[in-house]
């Protein structure tokens, strides 16, 4: 059986006018997410997070292309859907939710109408079902008077609803994945919490499986199975979460790690040094040597390879490879 998303060596790149400028946001990127489980994509800003979400669905800035590489939804490549079969996957199989809520509500229609609308195109539903579905599904999402709040408008919504009634919309078309882009990063930290506790039991409740994409390492040890940590658009290193917080092999996420508060401590943060590199004139080598204090002279030049690690996990770093070579 082939799992249910398989992304193989994925390359998107953005395009300057006439070529000038390329941006290697997403760089030959590989992992694959079983049904029913939480994948945590994890990383600082700018590193290729966002750009792999959208281009699993294929939605895409103009300036932005998928050069290489393969995405897999139950063993068939979506990257030779057509456009309108995209349409019928986006929202029936996988479902997004973003950062802002804003972005995807449109201020112009009613709660019922957006609520309404995946169960109507993806599920068939209509008339007293479809109105009995929306009221399901707000209530799901723990909407107060749900009868009376779908008539309004995102406007007279607060921040908090209007993320869970996006959260109803994903669930609306019974997604087998749910991508979550950030999505507590506009929501004030009292109700994160509260959120990421919906998100789990909409899970758990639909068995569909979750790609989280984060840069809060607290977050992914709460919703993930496994994670893979990103840089300067590549993965440098992927683990079950228990491995990643417990054996942590590349040195970014050991940064990563020690950069995190800890509780009962009155220790001072430990900063990863310099700033993400310019995706369009990335560092040769190890694109974090710059940064790394364990950087040798082969990292300057020469990119480490994927080395598997006992446990099924990956990393991308010289030090991990010449360890498994002395032993
Ligand atoms: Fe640091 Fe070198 Fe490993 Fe890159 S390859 S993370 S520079 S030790």
């Amino acid at each position: 059986m082939p799992p249910l998303l398989r992304v193989h060596d994925l390359k998107t790149y953005y395009f300057g006018f006439r070529g000038s400028r390329v941006v290697k946001a997403v760089d030959g990127i590989s992992f694959s997410l079983e049904a029913g489980a939480t994948f945590g994509l994890v990383g600082e800003s700018g590193c290729g997070k966002t750009t792999t979400c959208h281009s699993i669905v294929r939605l895409l800035p103009a300036t932005a292309r998928i050069v290489g590489g393969r995405v897999e939804l139950e063993g068939e490549d979506l990257m030779e859907k057509s456009q309108g079969e995209m349409r019928a996957i986006r929202g029936r199989v996988i479902a997004t939710i973003l950062q802002d809520p804003m972005a995807s509500l449109d201020p112009l229609f009613s709660i019922y109408d957006q609520v309404a609308e995946p169960a109507y195109y993806h599920r068939s539903l209509r008339g007293q079902r479809l109105r009995q579905r929306v009221r399901e599904l707000l209530t799901s999402v723990r909407i107060p008077s749900p009868e009376i709040r779908m008539k309004e408008f995102p406007h007279q919504m607060s921040g908090g609803m209007r993320q869970r009634i996006v959260g109803a919309i994903a669930q609306a078309g019974g997604p087998k994945i749910i991508i979550a882009d950030e999505p507590t990063t506009n929501l004030d930290v009292t109700i994160q919490l509260q959120y990421l506790n919906l998100l789990k039991d909409l899970q758990r409740a639909s068995g569909a499986a979750l790609i989280f994409v984060t840069h809060n390492l607290g977050i992914v040890a709460k919703m993930c199975d496994k994670v893979a940590v990103m840089y300067a658009g590549k993965i440098v290193e992927m683990q079950s979460v228990r491995g990643l917080f417990y054996h942590p092999k590349h040195p970014y996420t050991r940064a990563l790690l020690d950069s995190m508060p800890k509780l009962g401590t009155k220790e001072p943060l430990c900063a990863i040094p310099g700033h993400p590199p310019d995706p369009a004139s990335l560092p040769t080598g190890c694109s974090f040597h710059p940064r790394c204090s364990h950087a040798m002279e082969r990292c300057r030049s020469e990119e480490p390879w994927e080395q598997r690690l006992d446990d099924g996990g990956t990393t991308k770093c010289w030090l991990s490879i010449q360890e498994a070579e002395r032993e």
